[in-house]
């Protein structure tokens, strides 16, 4: 008897050990029809795996996110089929999943054209069409090195070759196609029908430049048709917004060859960066922070105190003088320990907040670089806290309250919690971790918001919260970090005098809301497409003349609203009104102001919204108490 119990913790008795899909089939049709793969005990396998023994099992559907890995694995062997079929002499690799899809690398003597990856496309559809299925296989180790061998597969050889002699190798075999493979994969062929070959790249095998260059094919595959289509219009709108493209659009920053990885601001992106700086310097300010400014510069030695010159050596600038080594930092918090050490600190005057928006530079590989998203050189919100092992409670609650308004007020209020607990190499006691750890995931409960674990994920030094945010295309970006840390305090000899008057070393909470400025930044042009809601727009309103007649009083009103600490510019060209309506449109300017002969007999203007809305002539004095409405609301 086989005793198998299922997800709702139901138990199913079967007389013989069952395949997961007889058990799939005794649940009913329309499961064993919809069965991907099983996971038994937590481990992933093909319907066809007989369970021997009492296990836990879950059928794994196309509902399921591994459900949808299988279907990409599974198509990424479907498109090495395809390429044997139409290219018998290519010679496959590797083809692993990647997030939304799948590659799969070959060697062939011709690179693939783009044609070459429709006939592909095709022939794959035709071999998803047949519906073949998808079966395993178990080898010996030698017997499948003779067999690819055999059939010229050097690259596959090789692979298995290096499997440690004895261990079962598994192949899957389609048709006339064979792989080496861990699976699971889908039962057959025929459900594999919804994908897309994306592009086409040059990878180095086994990712080593002195070896031969593969070519590298990119594909993405779905369960359903519509979620395909709705992926590739998110790539397409992600495309249209890509920040630095809308740089160029609306001048906001270039970044040039002479200084990879930092960035050339113009007047109106540095505007939109003092925005977001002064908002966060206030919300610093009314939370209990205390702006600090470290040197730029330090010593190797206190580098070699810290860890970084022995761990993070190949990430930092270093520069000599007068036979001594400096590194430019990397981060804030060794400059913020030497803050709080000169005085004797007690209990009482704990938690202690530095907060700090200056330069970092970290020595990023320039192939990793990418426009104001990844730089080199960078300003975070960075902040540190020196406090009690008991107020880390404390401290993590009002840390998310404060990363929730600042989230929304930004206008993103879907984030996602990953609390990351202890890995095995770790310094400081269990239960100074328990408390720790027990601490970040009831800070989260008390906010209400329900988080995930990733187990060992979190540094040597101390757990942490990760919280990523969802922007307009449903893309996930982490920004926001809460992290404990045992460590450093200790190590560069910050402490402070208990309450029973011995000496003990602060635990140091590292905390950023939205993280670097820079990349922050980035997310902010392409969650709006470059369309800045008013508080945060470079210019926020255009005043535009219709005849040179107006030319005083546009200025005037300009000048009018700039006293009042608006953001304002003045169009006095000899253009068209219809042309400079387009233009600043294009712009994104979130009003324009037009002043004819009425309005300036008035005393008016005539407000146009971004986007077309024509709201008429008002009041000088009306328009601005709009404006600052929506400053004040932060309103888009
Ligand atoms: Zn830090």
């Amino acid at each position: 008897m086989t005793r198998i119990t299922l997800p709702d913790g139901s138990v199913r008795e079967f007389a013989a050990p069952p395949t997961v899909h007889e058990v799939a089939a005794s649940i009913g049709p329309g499961l064993a029809k919809a069965a991907l793969a099983g996971r038994v005990n937590g481990t992933l396998v093909d319907t066809s795996h007989r369970i021997e023994s009492d296990a836990q099992l879950a059928i794994v559907t196309d509902r399921d996110p591994d459900g949808l890995d299988v279907i990409r694995h599974s198509t990424a062997h479907l498109l090495a089929y395809a390429v044997k079929e139409l290219f018998p002499d290519a010679q496959v690799t590797i083809g692993p999943v990647i997030d939304n899809g799948f590659y799969y690398d070959f060697s062939y003597k011709r690179p693939f054209t783009p044609e070459a990856l429709g006939a592909l496309e095709k022939k794959r559809g035709e071999l998803a069409g047949k519906d073949e299925p998808v079966t395993r296989e178990v080898w010996q180790r030698d017997d499948a090195v003779k067999f690819f061998e055999s059939i010229g597969e050097r690259y596959k050889a090789e692979i298995i070759a290096s499997i440690p002699a004895g261990e079962p190798i598994g192949l899957y075999r389609e048709g006339a196609f064979v792989d080496l493979c861990r699976g699971p994969h889908v039962p057959s062929t025929g459900r594999l029908k919804v994908f897309k070959l994306m592009k086409l790249a040059g990878a180095y095998w086994r990712g080593d430049s002195k070896n031969e260059m593969l070519q590298r094919i990119y594909g993405t595959a779905w369960a359903r048709k519509e979620d395909q289509d709705a992926y590739l219009h998110m790539l397409e709108e992600a495309e249209k917004r890509d920040h630095r493209r809308l740089a160029k659009e609306l001048d906001l920053f270039h970044t040039q060859d002479e200084a990879p990885g930092m960035v050339f601001w113009h007047p109106k992106g540095w505007t939109i960066w003092q925005q977001v700086e002064q908002y966060m310097r206030d919300v610093y300010r009314l939370s209990g922070y205390r702006d600090v400014k470290c040197p730029q510069i330090l010593d190797r030695t206190l580098w070699e105190q810290s860890g970084h010159w022995e761990n993070y050596k190949d990430h930092m600038f270093t520069t000599a003088s007068e036979n001594r080594d400096y590194a430019v930092k990397p981060m804030n918090c060794p400059g913020h320990i030497q803050v709080f050490k000169p005085d004797l600190r007690s209990n009482r005057d704990l938690p202690l907040r530095h907060g700090e928006f200056r330069s970092c530079h970290r020595n990023e590989p320039s192939g990793a670089l990418h426009g104001i998203m990844r730089v080199r050189g960078f300003v975070q919100d960075d902040g540190h806290i020196f406090c009690t092992e008991d107020q880390i409670l404390d401290e993590c609650v009002k840390y998310t309250e404060l990363l929730h308004a600042v989230y929304r007020d930004f206008g993103f209020t879907d984030i996602l919690y990953k609390v990351a607990t202890r890995p095995a190499r770790r310094v400081g006691a269990d239960e100074l971790w328990d408390k720790a750890e027990h601490a970040l995931m009831e800070s989260l409960r008390r906010s209400g918001v329900a988080f995930t674990i990733a187990p060992g994920d979190g540094a040597f030094y101390g757990p942490k919260i990760e919280y990523t945010l969802k922007d307009a295309l449903g893309r996930h970006w982490q920004c926001g970090t809460m992290q404990v840390d045992f460590n450093m305090p200790h190590r560069l000899g910050a402490e402070y005098v208990a309450e029973d008057n011995t000496r003990r070393h602060p635990v140091m909470l590292h905390r950023a809301i939205v993280g670097s400025l820079e990349r922050f930044i980035g997310i902010l042009i392409e969650n709006h497409a470059g369309a800045f809601p008013a508080w945060l727009a470079p210019v926020q309103a255009v005043v535009a003349s219709i005849t040179e007649a107006q030319a005083p009083y546009a200025r005037d009103v300009a000048q009018a609203l700039k006293k009042q600490g608006f953001r304002v510019q003045c169009d006095l060209r000899n253009e068209k009104i219809a042309y400079k309506i387009r233009e600043h449109s294009l712009q994104k300017v979130p009003y324009l102001l037009v002043v004819g002969e009425k309005e300036r007999q008035a005393g008016q203007v005539a407000v146009r919204v971004r986007g077309g809305v024509d709201l008429g002539p008002m009041p000088v004095d009306a328009f601005s108490r709009r404006l600052a409405e929506d400053v004040a609301q932060r309103k888009s």
